[in-house]
């Protein structure tokens, strides 16, 4: 070995011993007659100590050795004179004795320090040198730990990781699917999968009763922040259970997370359902680190002349505590964030109500001061607290009003880092409206069981049709979902009838699955976890790409590869293909 310790775990009881340690030389200091080099490998940096009196040769030699260098070095560990308490090796130094280049290093592009000069796009083309940073080693320290843990805890309750395929077949539904061509079979196609949905129903006809893996998945969807073309999935699937045995089992999972990965005992996870967090967030990933939960207004405002608010389907508001002292522009801003695109309300009402106990609001035209007096009431104010109103359909509006109170929230500074709230949400509807395609979707997807009670429902009004689907959302964040699946041949087919899909369509895409389902299908459940996003989420990151080794861009590029890119014209005639601009 060309190190007997690494930079991270010598200290005061090594005193005296020669070591060798191999590493990066991070930086170099010239003090008169001392030149002192910080060392650097994955587990910490050590402070070599070379000292022209005594070795003046090798001295010299140090002073040349540049940034990033890789080298080994032997000597005999020393108590420091100037001790570096916050650094785990701090209170020691090598004194150097012998130092071998192993490598050479042109200059990085950037520093490579916890606060580093590189800029996003420079740090992913050279993602290899941003990797030497602390933050990210840190980052991806986690991801291992809760991989680790992830395996320990399932695979002591007897979940089997079985790996499925990555070539299989694509499908409509859901978001786009990245293809692969295939050589063998001219003009036809595999896909990559969006999930490995299919195949862990099949492991559970097949009778591997509790299934795992830690998994890629690919979806050919736009970025945000927290998307990424490929990422990781936790994806778990189990027999003979029912819905709240599926929520006790990963429950238990991520209380094991909490307390492994983070030292953190967490609570029994409160349940609330989509119709609540709708009604009282906005949200069907309600952000439940604070209150200042919706209050509705329907029954106190109609009828008194105000258009906008007789028209409305909702009127609802939320009391930011304390707010009342905002200034003029202060509202306009709120104003504006509720009317950008995104957000998408008309306008915003406000009452304020101040600590001198006068009721002003934007409304005072439409409404007698005892009429304000009832809305406030109503909202449970106290003086100094300001209310913000928003009204018209009922979703958007709520949706709405859920984005206005994560905004409130970050302004008025609601959440501490470290804090998690994790909560349960069910009774999600099975399907979804669309009305531009005039068509319904399936909310999660259509392999979830309606709720057995609701199935007549599926003739008379599929909207109303309940699901057997659970999310698993942590601080605003849907960290995960699932559901009980059908198992029965004759209602998924149903299932895909009322998905718009013809029998042939259905039986094209899908008749492996309902084939499957008439060998003796055991009920069955599961959910999947994003893994990125749980890592980020624990980790108190921003993004997931963070807490990904070789993330790509915005645009779905990896810059530092090059990719996607051209193929060469003989590789696209192998394979039966023409570009078409
Ligand atoms: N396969 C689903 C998804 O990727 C999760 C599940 O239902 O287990 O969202």
């Amino acid at each position: 070995m060309l190190r007997t310790h690494t930079c991270g775990e010598l200290n005061m009881a090594h005193r005296g011993l020669d070591v060798t340690l191999s590493g990066w030389i991070q930086r170099s200091r010239d003090m008169g007659g001392l030149t002192f080099i910080d060392l650097r490998d994955r587990y910490g940096i050590t402070q070599l100590v070379f000292n022209m009196e005594v070795n003046s040769a090798l001295c010299m030699e140090a002073r040349k050795l540049g940034r990033e260098f890789v080298v080994s070095v032997t000597g005999k560990v020393a108590e420091r004179s100037n001790k570096n308490l916050k650094m785990a090796t701090g209170e020691v130094e090598i004194l150097a004795d012998n130092i071998t280049i192993l490598n050479v290093s042109k200059t990085p592009p950037f520093t490579i320090e916890d606060n580093t000069d590189g800029g996003e796009e420079l740090r992913m083309k050279y993602r290899y040198l941003d990797l030497r940073r602390n933050a990210n080693k840190k980052n991806l320290e986690l991801r291992h730990r809760m991989a680790i843990e992830t395996r320990n805890y399932l695979s002591s309750l007897d979940f089997m990781e079985i790996e499925t395929p990555y070539l299989i077949k694509s499908t409509p539904e859901g978001a786009r699917d990245f293809v692969v061509p295939s050589r063998m079979n001219p003009g036809q196609f595999y896909a990559l999968p969006q999930s490995p949905q299919t195949f862990k129903q099949l492991l559970m006809v097949a009778g591997y009763d509790r299934y795992f893996q830690i998994v890629h998945c690919f979806r050919d969807e736009d970025l945000r922040a927290d998307r990424q073309p490929e990422f990781t999935q936790i994806d778990c699937e189990m027999a003979f259970v029912t819905q709240e045995d599926i929520l006790n089992t990963f429950e238990g999972l991520a209380t094991h997370l909490f307390k492994s990965v983070l030292a953190m005992d967490m609570p029994a996870f409160p349940r609330m359902s989509y119709n609540d967090a709708m009604k009282l967030y906005g949200s069907d990933k309600p952000d439940i680190r604070f209150g200042m939960t919706f209050t509705g207004l329907n029954e106190l405002v109609k009828g008194k002349n105000f258009k906008v608010f007789d028209d409305a389907e909702l009127v609802v508001g939320i009391n930011a505590a304390g707010c009342s002292e905002y200034s003029r522009k202060q509202i306009d801003e709120l104003t504006d964030f509720v009317k950008r695109p995104q957000v998408g309300a008309s306008g915003l009402v406000y009452i304020r109500y101040g600590l001198d106990r006068t009721i002003k609001s934007s409304v005072d035209k439409f409404y007698s001061p005892e009429e304000l007096s009832a809305i406030v009431e109503k909202f449970g104010a106290q003086p100094g607290d300001l209310m913000l109103i928003l009204a018209g359909k009922e979703e958007k509006t709520q949706t709405a009003l859920g984005t206005l109170r994560l905004e409130m929230g970050k302004r008025m500074k609601l959440t501490t880092p470290g804090d998690f709230k994790p909560l349960w949400v069910i009774d999600f509807p099975l399907l979804e409206w669309d009305d531009e395609t005039r068509r319904y979707y399936a909310k999660h997807h259509p392999f979830t069981s309606p709720v057995p009670g609701d199935i007549p429902l599926l003739d008379t009004d599929p909207g109303a049709v309940r699901a057997n689907a659970y999310d698993l959302v942590i601080n605003g964040v849907e960290i995960g979902g699932g559901s009980i699946r059908i198992h029965n041949k004759d209602l998924q087919k149903k299932m895909f009838t009322v998905l718009g899909f013809t029998d042939e369509d259905a039986a094209d895409q899908f008749g492996f699955l309902m084939n499957a389902f008439e060998y003796g299908a055991p009920p069955h459940g599961g959910v999947a976890f994003g893994f990125d996003r749980w890592c980020t989420i624990f980790g108190g990151g921003e993004s997931i790409r963070d807490f990904m080794a070789f993330p790509k861009n915005n645009s779905g590029r990896d810059v530092m590869i090059d990719s996607p890119s051209a193929i060469k014209p003989e590789q696209l005639k192998e394979l039966t293909l023409k570009i078409v601009q």
